[in-house]
């Protein structure tokens, strides 16, 4: 039996996830195991940019194209725009990205200033993380919050100790890349927390199972966090079946893995529980800006949920 027969009918949003590295199978794959929304966090590329322009295509494109390509398979994409914290250490650079970033932040589709945070825990990190916070406590944006690997749990309380500092409210606050050492600080000073599920490494999903049969749903929520690197864009759905094969209730898991996120990222007042009441009609005829998905020839796939008879 696929894990696909054990959460069929559920419905999943990934609130973490890099799109733009992945292709349409993923995007395929993904609404075939039940993945309806997605969250894309802006984030480095593999490699450091050289100038301000290579940051502003790359926002254009996520809350434009990539925006779009999701939609061409039935999936809504929304993001959270930000410095992230490996190219915070360019200052130079940094200090014009700041200066674009609140051209993107009220965009449609935007719910939050993310990923942010630490990633040597340098100074230069920390004085765009501080700016940044305070940018989206002026917006009265959620903030994605991404949390250092190497010194993990030291990285973790910092990055909540400086948003408290800057008065944001925890419960405005998603801390990301959790594991068991973090969970309970996270938790217990009311952040929200995410966890990505990483193959062959960190966190697998046997201990997130545990996880969640420790501390229950609240404020929790899982995702892939897939991109360009060794990654399983399916982690989030797969996952679920694992709960549900190990005794996790519907309910509960429901919430892991796509209520609590909605919760969350609704504080942008860009998404609502309601919307998810209806799937989007996949039209794959349609453009954007005159590019389509399709290469020359292929037939789009058109899916209205009243007429069509194929
Ligand atoms: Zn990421």
């Amino acid at each position: 039996m696929s894990f696909l027969d054990t959460i069929r009918g559920m419905k999943f949003f990934d609130m973490h996830v890099h799109m733009t590295a992945r292709t349409t199978d993923d995007y395929q794959a993904m609404a075939d195991a039940g993945v309806v929304a997605v969250i894309e966090p802006a984030f480095w590329l593999g490699q450091p940019r050289t100038g301000v322009d290579s940051f502003r295509d790359y926002f254009a494109s996520l809350v434009g194209w990539e925006r779009f390509r999701a939609s061409q398979f039935g999936i809504r994409h929304y993001c959270t725009i930000g410095l992230n914290s490996k190219e915070s250490n360019n200052e130079a650079l940094a200090e014009q990205v700041m200066e674009i970033l609140p051209l993107f932040i009220y965009k449609e589709g935007v719910v939050g200033v993310g990923e942010i945070g630490f990633d040597d825990q340098t100074p230069a990190e920390e004085k765009y993380y501080r700016a940044q916070l305070e940018l989206a406590k002026e917006a009265g944006l959620p903030v994605q919050i991404h949390t250092p690997h190497r010194d993990k749990k030291q990285g973790t309380s910092r990055s909540m100790d400086i948003a408290l500092e800057h008065g944001l409210d925890p419960g405005m606050v998603i801390v990301d890349h959790n594991n068991e050492e973090t969970v309970k600080e996270v938790l217990d000073r009311g952040f929200w927390a995410g966890f990505t599920i990483y193959p062959f490494t960190k966190m697998g999903n046997e201990r997130m199972v545990e996880v969640v049969k420790q501390y229950g749903p609240e404020r929790i929520m899982i995702n892939s966090a897939a991109d360009w690197g060794i990654s399983d864009p399916l982690a989030l759905p797969k996952t679920a079946a694992l709960m549900k094969e190990r005794g996790i209730s519907d309910e509960t898991i429901r919430l892991v893995t796509f209520e609590n996120a909605v919760t969350a990222f609704a504080q942008s007042g860009q998404i609502s529980l309601a919307d998810f009441e209806q799937p989007i009609d996949i039209d794959q005829s349609q453009r954007y800006n005159g590019s389509s998905v399709l290469r020359g020839g292929q037939a789009p796939r058109v899916d209205k949920s009243s007429t069509i008879i194929k």
